[in-house]
Formats: structure tokens, sequence, C-alpha cells
């Protein structure tokens, strides 16, 4: 019988392990298919308090890891595949083993949509990124011509975000108008540097042979009509995916999957708590789910003291 399982190895599964193990909880964290989580897919990270020359993101983790590790924390490779919450102990099966444990903490994270191109996948990370916190202050992007896709909220405040760096963003998207709150419509399209391409979905991303973002390539829907933008970065903002569907029905979400958490990091279910993106479809940031993952190790700390007393 584990005390506590956490689902996922990224910045808020990571932390909370950290926390749990230096709490002597022992815990069993499983890494699921991205080991690291989705910090391993970038490779410099320049906002992660403490280290003021950015730091390598797959670095990052492994010191995560090592550091949860070296307090007792057990990382074991593998994915949770169902769960049974209804009562406890909770049930877990994973890789077709059973866990049975007092509490469990879900970090599983959310995943970025993808505009589902080659061009795109083959230059991620090379001039195509989806998240402007993350990259927009990268000097490959300064004073240069952006493109952001997406019409949402999003989208919006990633444009308007990127106008500090970029010498003009356009923002594409394939209706003619946004879908976005009212007030951050009117931000995004009263802002000189925010150009809106509508009724357009990009097609290309150029250009692979150079191994580097030069421009996208873009279709007018209604006309049919392509062009391309020269632009050395695109911003895709169309939207995650939180990996939740495992608790579908059981723990309380929003319409979009986020785990909706109750009193910081708890859920609608006495016992499991959740961290990081997989309940955060607002900052999705390393720094921020690592806070989120040491308030559910704390959190699931503190139901375990309050059952044993
Ligand atoms: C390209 C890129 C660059 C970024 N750069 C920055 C940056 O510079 N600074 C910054 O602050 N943020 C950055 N981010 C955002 C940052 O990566 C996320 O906010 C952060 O990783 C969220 O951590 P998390 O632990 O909530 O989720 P994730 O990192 O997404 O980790 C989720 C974990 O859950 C696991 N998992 C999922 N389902 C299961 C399951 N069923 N069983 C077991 N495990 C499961 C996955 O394998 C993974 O290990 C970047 C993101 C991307 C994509």
């Amino acid at each position: 019988m584990e005390k506590v399982v956490i689902i996922g190895s990224g910045c808020a599964g990571l932390t909370a392990a950290l926390y749990a193990a230096r709490a002597n909880l022992r815990p069993l964290l499983f890494t699921g298919r991205q080991p690291g989580g989705l910090l391993t897919t970038t490779s410099i990270v320049e906002n992660f308090p403490g280290f003021p020359e950015g730091v390598d993101g797959y670095e990052l983790m492994v010191r995560m890891q090592k550091q949860a590790e070296r307090f007792g924390a057990r990382v074991q490779f593998g994915t949770v595949e169902s769960v049974d919450l209804s009562k406890q102990p909770f049930r877990l099966s994973a890789d077709g083993e059973t866990v049975e444990t007092e509490t469990l903490i879900i970090a599983a994270g959310a995943g970025h949509r993808h505009l589902g191109l080659e061009s795109e996948l083959k230059l991620e990370n090379k001039g195509v990124t989806y998240c402007a916190t993350c990259d927009g202050a990268l000097p490959m992007f300064r004073d240069k011509p952006l493109v952001v896709v997406g019409g949402g909220d999003s989208a919006c405040e990633e444009a308007t975000y990127l106008t500090r760096f970029g010498s003009v963003v356009y923002l594409v998207h394939r209706r003619d108008s946004l879908r976005a709150s009212k007030i951050m419509i009117e931000r995004t399209l009263a802002h000189k540097k925010i150009k809106p391409v509508w009724d357009s979905t990009v097609t290309e991303v150029l250009d692979v042979a150079q191994g580097k973002v030069t421009g996208v390539r873009v279709k007018n829907v209604k006309t049919g009509s392509e062009n391309a933008i020269e632009c050395a970065g695109l911003f895709v903002a169309i939207g995650h995916t939180p990996n939740t569907a495992l608790f579908k029905g059981v723990i309380h979400m929003d319409d979009h999957g986020y785990i909706v958490p109750r009193h910081g990091a708890a859920t609608n279910v006495p016992g499991v708590f959740v961290a990081g993106d997989c309940s955060d479809r607002v900052y999705r940031q390393a720094v921020t789910a690592a806070g989120l993952g040491c308030a559910a190790a704390i959190e699931a700390e503190r139901f375990l003291a309050a059952r044993n007393e």
C-alpha cells in the first residue's frame, strides 16, 4: 500500500515528489510516456528562477528527478491506464501492475494542439513554438516579423505579448472575427503592430531546407488564394488538451477538461490532489507547475496526517 502516488514526471509531478519524499512519504511516481514532461522538448529555459544563464530543459528535469530521488522518491517508468477512485484505498493500473494508494496527485499536464503540418513538426524549436511567454524573448525573434495562429483569448494574449519583441505580429485566423473576450479583441485589434490575416490557414512553414523558420504559406479559405508571409517565428496558439481523460466523470473538470481544484490543490474526491498544467489553463509555466506540485504534496501530507490522528 502506497501513501502517495503521483501521475506525471513534469515540473508539477517531480516537485510534488520532492516535497512528499522530504515528508518521509516515499512517493511512487509514474513518468508516463514523456519522462520529464514538456520541458524536455525545449533547449533553453530562461525564466526558471535560479538559472541566470538559462538552463537546458532536459537537464533541468533530470536535476529535478535526482533531487526528488535523493530524498526517497521512487520514479517508475510507466503510464497509468485506469483508476478506481470510488473507495479507499484508491486502485490504479499502470502497465499491467495494480497499485493501491491512500492519496493520489494528478500531475498529468496538458498537450498543445498542433496544426498537423509536417513542416511544423520539422521546425519545432527552430522558430515554431507553442508558448510566447516561454520563447518570445529569444534573440532569434527580436525585431523580426512574427506570426501567431489562432483566434481565441490565448492567441490574442500571445500576439499582444509578442509586440514587445517582434517588428510586426501577423495574427492568422481561419475566420473573419476573433472569438476572444470583447476587451481582449479590442486591445488586440487596436495594437498598431498586430496585423490580422482573416479567413486564412497556414498550409506550410518555410523553410525546412534551411532548418529555420523564414516564413509561412497561408491560404485564404474563402478565395482559395495562397501567399507567403515572411517571418522568423510561428507561434501556434490553437489550444491545449489536458491529459485528464482517465478521470472524466469522477473528478470535476471544466468544459475543456481542465481539473477544477478546490481550496488550492484538492479535488472533489478527498485524498486526490491535482497540480500543474492539467489544472491550469491560465499560466502554464514551469515555475507555476512546480509551485502547484509543492502545494499538492503539502495537502496530501496534511490529509494523511489528519487521517492518522
Ligand atoms: C516547447 C516548450 C517550451 C517551453 N518553455 C518553457 C519555458 O521556457 N519556461 C516555462 O516556464 N515553461 C515553458 N514551457 C511550459 C512548461 O513546459 C509547462 O508549463 C510545464 O512543463 C508543465 O508541467 P506539468 O508537470 O504540469 O506538465 P508536463 O510537463 O506536461 O508533464 C506531464 C507529465 O505527465 C505524464 N503523464 C501524462 N499522462 C500520464 C499517465 N496516464 N500516466 C503517467 N504519467 C502521465 C507525462 O508523461 C509527463 O511526464 C514550455 C513548453 C513547451 C512545450
